[in-house]
């Protein structure tokens, strides 16, 4: 059948009549898709990203009470745990880089990274039924969450060989942060909350400058209008969220200080909140 022909459907709405047999590149076209509001998919949701250095690489002091935190909140909210990567990425970044291979390439080896973490800590809390998935297995997602609470996930998001190069250098610029924040912006998620060895966002990064000052609440424009040299989440996140649809605001807590995570998926204004201040709210429920 012919795109005009499609066109002439009067079932088709409006909008449906110029998507069929417009182009999709047109802004008109475009901005007119925007007064649909997007389905929250998952709302009661919560995305809790397990740093991969800050967490995972710390063994078992850091995640074995972590561990036991997530399950004594299975009861009480759904999770999807997303893992860092963490010191062997950086490893194998490093080795790569020095081989000369592209960005792609790099990102393939360090979402093996993060799988291996994902790996670890389903096992951790295989006892509990918890399930691992693969982006393949997603469609399973909501009846694991249902049924025990929580699934695992590795947090790469999956480009793998079509990450597209960063503006400098060569570290794949969309790494766990973002992939989490992207599972969390599509299921239009409750919470979208990172764990990880720091009370929170400082002015700069607090293992390095001991005069670096706590910011407990911060815009993401404001953060990014203060262009730090060292942040503690992928700048790649803060830009996605200037047009999220869903998330409006992500929550890092300190997952070496028992309690900070459950308060944060009670709602309390523990560790950082980095907001956006410009949120258009264009999620329906
Ligand atoms: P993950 O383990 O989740 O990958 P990262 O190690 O990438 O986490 O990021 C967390 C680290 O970021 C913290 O351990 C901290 O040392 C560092 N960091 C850099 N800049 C900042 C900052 N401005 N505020 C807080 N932490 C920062
Ligand atoms: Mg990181």
């Amino acid at each position: 059948m012919q795109p005009t022909q499609l066109a002439d459907n009067s079932l088709l709405t409006d909008l449906g009549k110029r998507l069929v047999g417009g182009s999709l590149s047109d802004l008109d076209l475009q901005r007119a898709t925007e007064a649909t509001p997007d389905v929250a998919i998952l709302p009661w949701a919560n995305v809790v990203k397990i740093g991969g250095q800050s967490i995972m690489d710390r063994g078992k002091a850091a995640v074995g009470p972590l561990v036991d935190e997530i399950v004594g909140n299975l009861s009480k909210y759904k999770m999807i745990l997303g893992t860092g990567a963490g010191t062997r990425a950086r490893h194998i970044y490093s080795l790569a880089i020095d081989l000369g291979l592209p960005v792609g390439v790099l990102t393939v080896l360090g979402t093996a990274v993060a799988w291996q973490n994902a790996q670890m800590l389903q096992y951790l809390l295989a006892r509990h039924g918890i399930a691992f998935l693969e982006p393949e297995g997603f469609p399973s997602l909501p009846h694991y969450l249902m049924e025990r609470g929580a699934v695992i996930c590795q947090g790469m998001p999956p480009y793998k060989l079509w990450e597209q190069n960063p503006e400098i250098g060569r570290i794949p610029p969309q790494r766990t942060d973002t992939g989490c924040f992207l599972i969390a912006e599509v299921y239009g998620a409750r919470k979208m909350i990172y764990v990880k060895d720091e009370d929170g966002l400082y002015t700069a990064d607090p293992k390095k400058d001991r005069d670096a000052r706590f910011i407990p609440r911060i815009s993401v424009q404001e953060l990014l209008k203060a262009d730090q040299d060292d942040l503690i989440v992928e700048r790649a996140v803060l830009d996605l969220m200037l047009s999220a649809r869903h998330i409006r605001e992500i929550q890092f807590v300190n997952g070496l200080r028992p309690g900070q995570l459950s308060a944060a998926l009670n709602g309390e204004p523990v560790g950082t909140i980095i907001y956006n201040a410009e949120f258009k709210g264009r999620g329906a429920q």
